[in-house]
C-alpha cells in the first residue's frame, strides 16, 4: 500500500522480564476513582464512573530502571502529577461483565496522568471538554507491563508518588471506588475494548504541582517504579 506519507510508528510499552512490546491502541483514563481525591476536587465521591482519553502518542514509554523524560508543556502554569494503576487490555470485547473483566486483562503498569490543572479547572468552569487540560503532548508517562500472571495481588496494593524524594501520594487499590472489573464493565459499555487498549484507573489524593528539573517516582507494590524527570 502506498501512503501519501509515512505513516506513524506505533507506540509501544515494554514488557518487564521480555523483549517484546506491547503495541498501544487507545488510553482511556477514569476520572475521580478515589474518595478522598474526589474530595480535594470539591466533589462527593459518590458519583457513577465517567471516561476522558488521551491520544496513544501521549505515551512517554520508560524501560525498567530509566528516567524518562517529559518536556514541561506549553500554556500552563499548574502541571500536576496524578499516580495511576494502567491496566492493559489483551483480549477485547463489548459490555463485559465486572466478574469476566480478568479474562481481558494483559498485565497492569504504574503510570502517570499528567495534568494542566489550570486549563482542566478553566475548561470545567465553562462547561467545555477536558482535553487541552489531559491530552497533550506527552501527558500519559507509563513504565514497563507486568503481565497478570507476575504482577501479585493489584486490588490490594500500595501506589505512592514521590517527588524530590519526598511523598506527594500514598495510598492503596483497595481504596479504588470502582474497581478494576467494574471499570471494565462500564468502559467496554460505551466502547468496544481492543487489545492494546490502556486504562488508566484514577488517582489518590495528594495532587499537586511540579517544575521544570523535578524527578518523580511513582510506584505500585509488586509492578516496580517509575521514574520521570520534567526537563
Ligand atoms: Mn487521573
Amino acid at each position: 500500500m502506498n501512503f501519501v506519507f509515512t505513516p506513524p510508528a506505533t507506540v509501544s510499552v515494554p514488557v518487564a522480564g521480555s523483549t517484546e512490546r506491547f503495541p498501544v491502541h487507545r488510553i482511556y483514563c477514569v476520572g475521580r476513582n478515589y474518595e478522598d481525591h474526589a474530595k480535594e476536587m470539591g466533589f462527593t465521591g459518590r458519583e457513577p464512573p465517567f471516561f476522558f482519553m488521551k491520544p496513544a502518542d501521549a505515551i512517554v514509554a520508560v524501560e525498567a530502571g530509566g528516567i524518562g523524560s517529559m518536556p514541561y508543556p506549553s500554556l500552563t502554569k499548574n502541571l500536576h502529577h496524578e499516580i495511576e494503576l494502567v491496566v492493559a487490555i489483551g483480549t477485547g470485547g463489548k459490555n463485559i461483565l465486572a466478574a469476566d473483566a480478568h479474562k481481558h486483562i494483559y498485565g497492569y503498569a504504574v503510570g502517570l496522568d499528567m495534568t494542566r490543572r489550570d486549563l482542566q479547572n478553566e475548561m470545567k468552569k465553562q462547561g467545555r471538554p477536558w482535553c487541552i487540560g489531559k491530552a497533550f503532548d506527552h501527558s500519559a508517562p507509563i513504565g514497563p507491563i507486568t503481565p497478570t500472571a507476575l504482577a501479585g495481588d493489584v486490588t490490594n496494593a500500595e501506589i505512592y508518588l514521590q517527588v524530590g524524594g519526598q511523598d506527594r501520594q500514598r495510598s492503596n487499590l483497595s481504596k479504588l471506588i470502582w474497581n478494576i472489573g467494574e471499570t471494565i464493565e462500564h468502559l467496554s459499555a460505551a466502547w468496544k475494548l481492543q487489545p492494546g487498549d490502556l486504562i488508566y484507573t484514577g488517582t489518590p489524593e495528594g495532587v499537586a504541582a511540579v517544575v521544570t528539573g523535578d524527578t518523580l517516582v511513582g510506584g505500585v507494590t509488586g509492578l516496580g517504579t517509575l521514574t520521570v524527570k520534567i526537563i
